[in-house]
């Protein structure tokens, strides 16, 4: 049988805390991010309900409906689908943070156009550690000079790393490439960018290699609102 929505939160959130004793991390490090895409608002009303704040969409479209849908809750929403150069308005307009930046030009524009009455953007620079050229993804020998670079935007504030791994189901090639995002995450820290914290990084199937590697926030859809639901929309 299956689970209720706050159910799954709550399996997954015990799942967190038994993960972080079983790896020496701090209680309370790892945040979990519901991921929405495909499943409608009233899915995320009911996750709000559970205690969930962190709400993460792909699809700016589908993303910004929902953002009004639901603007009567407190939800602090994440963008970490692939960003088009013309959507970035859009983008800095509703959301608190953006994982998938991994281009100078989509970093000034966001600096530019993030309203002046919002906090700065908190950015992430998302990673193809797996070297697949078909991902998205700055690759991680190019990672230090764009780090650099968007560390000077003012509207911003180049906060991490995001990835998403090659899948595969084996434990240790998981955290094998978990660790190279984490290596990463920690030289740009060694060289002074000291809000360069969170990692990004994990998902329903590959969570707990993740957080033994040292993720900050986990990016969890399926396991939390079951198998997405097909979408009519063209994907960008
Ligand atoms: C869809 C998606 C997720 C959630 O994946 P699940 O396997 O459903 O937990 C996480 N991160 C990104 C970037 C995604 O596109």
């Amino acid at each position: 049988m299956s689970l209720s929505i706050p159910e799954n939160i709550e399996k997954i959130r015990h799942l967190i805390s038994q993960y972080e004793k079983k790896y020496a991390r701090i209680p309370d490090s790892v945040r979990l991010i519901a991921v929405g895409k495909t499943h409608p608002a009233d899915k995320i009303r009911q996750a709000v309900a559970a205690g969930q704040v962190h709400f993460a969409e792909n699809y700016l479209q589908e993303a910004v409906e929902k953002i009004r849908e639901l603007h009567d809750l407190d939800i602090v929403w994440h963008f970490i689908g692939p960003i088009q150069s013309n959507k970035t308005h859009s983008i800095v307009e509703n959301f608190h943070w953006v994982h998938s930046v991994d281009r100078l030009k989509i970093a000034q524009r966001l600096s530019e156009q993030r309203p002046a009455n919002l906090a700065p953007l908190k950015i992430l620079l998302q990673v193809n550690i797996s070297g697949e050229e078909s991902k998205s993804g700055i690759a991680l020998d190019e990672l230090e000079q764009l780090a650099a670079d968007c560390n000077e935007l003012p509207g911003l504030i180049l906060s991490g790393l995001m990835a998403i791994p090659a899948p595969t189901d084996d434990f240790e090639a998981q955290r094998q490439q978990f660790r190279q995002l984490r290596e990463g995450r920690d030289n740009l820290l060694s060289r002074g960018l000291d809000n360069c914290i969170e990692l990004s990084m994990g998902m329903s199937g590959d969570f707990e290699a993740a957080i033994a590697e040292g993720a900050t926030m986990i990016r969890i859809g399926t396991d939390i609102f079951g198998p997405r639901v097909n979408r009519s929309e063209p994907q960008p």
